[in-house]
């Protein structure tokens, strides 16, 4: 693999609630590893907006990495923002997007609206067929507002039913549901990333090959780093996936506008 043309699109700093080092230690460590392009995609999770700080932490951490973007050469560094739950409030997430001067806006479900997080609604297998479903409704609702440009880790909740557990879901249960985001998403010209956080990598090949067949084009890639030392965690191997899903591209985003580039 051509290091040269490594690019880092999700990471996560200081600047949202679980992130352990600063932007400037972010990109300390992204020049060492030789990455190229980095953006930095602190939380915005709209449901928690005015009861969990992000009312001050969010325009903080665009002040921080713009700062950044203007001052550092090496790596390129791209500002931009993960938005959690956007359809609590479209209107709020308008707001903030028309207010700065983003690079990349990664749309992301964590949670659904007045339900039990992910991990415990993903106990049996009912529960996780029923979260499937519910969770596609939603990222769906997500992408027909669509002020964003990628949607991070599209298959979140396998990560969830995945660990410890002793039953797959058959994909032909979901796949109606995915495939209704996925065309969606395209016809509004919007990408999927490849999320490698810990070298756990989402979503698995067939989706990726499905997007492709779909007519996708665009595929980011991150590691979805909380701290300097993950940082790049799984990039490779996801980069090898992004190949063996038949596509020889990938994607980042500057001033909202995908630029692509050769996978060797
Ligand atoms: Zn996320
Ligand atoms: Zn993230």
């Amino acid at each position: 693999m051509n290091r040269t043309l490594l690019t880092d699109s999700h990471m996560h700093t200081i600047n949202s609630p679980d992130g352990r080092n600063t932007p400037k230690e972010m990109v300390q460590r992204a020049r060492i590893l030789g990455l190229k392009h980095i953006t930095i995609t602190d939380h915005c999770e709209v449901d928690q907006y005015f009861t969990h700080g992000y009312v001050r932490s969010v325009p903080k951490a665009y002040a921080d990495a713009d700062r950044l973007r203007r001052t550092v050469a090496d790596p390129e560094v791209l500002v931009g923002i993960e938005i959690g739950q956007a359809t609590t409030s479209f209107a709020l997430c308008d707001g903030l997007l028309a207010k700065n001067n983003y690079d990349f806006v990664l749309a992301s479900v964590h949670h659904l609206p007045n339900t039990i997080d992910f991990y415990k609604l993903a106990a049996d297998y009912h529960g996780a067929v029923f979260l499937l479903k519910r969770y596609y409704a939603e990222l769906l609702r997500v992408v027909e507002w669509g002020n964003f440009d990628v949607l991070a880790h599209v298959t979140y909740p396998m990560r969830a039913i995945e660990k410890g557990r002793h039953f797959t879901i058959p994909r032909t249960l979901y796949q109606q549901e995915l495939d209704r985001v996925l065309r969606a998403a395209i016809a509004a010209g919007k990408g999927i990333e490849v999320n490698t956080q810990g070298g756990y990598l989402m979503p698995d090949v067939g989706t990726l090959i499905r997007f492709r067949e779909l007519g996708g084009q665009y595929v980011t890639i991150g590691s979805d780093a909380h701290s300097a030392d993950a940082l790049g965690v799984g990039l490779q191997e996801g980069l090898q996936r992004i190949k063996d899903a038949g596509f020889d591209k990938i994607t980042y985003y500057r001033r909202r506008k995908p630029i692509q580039l050769p996978l060797e």
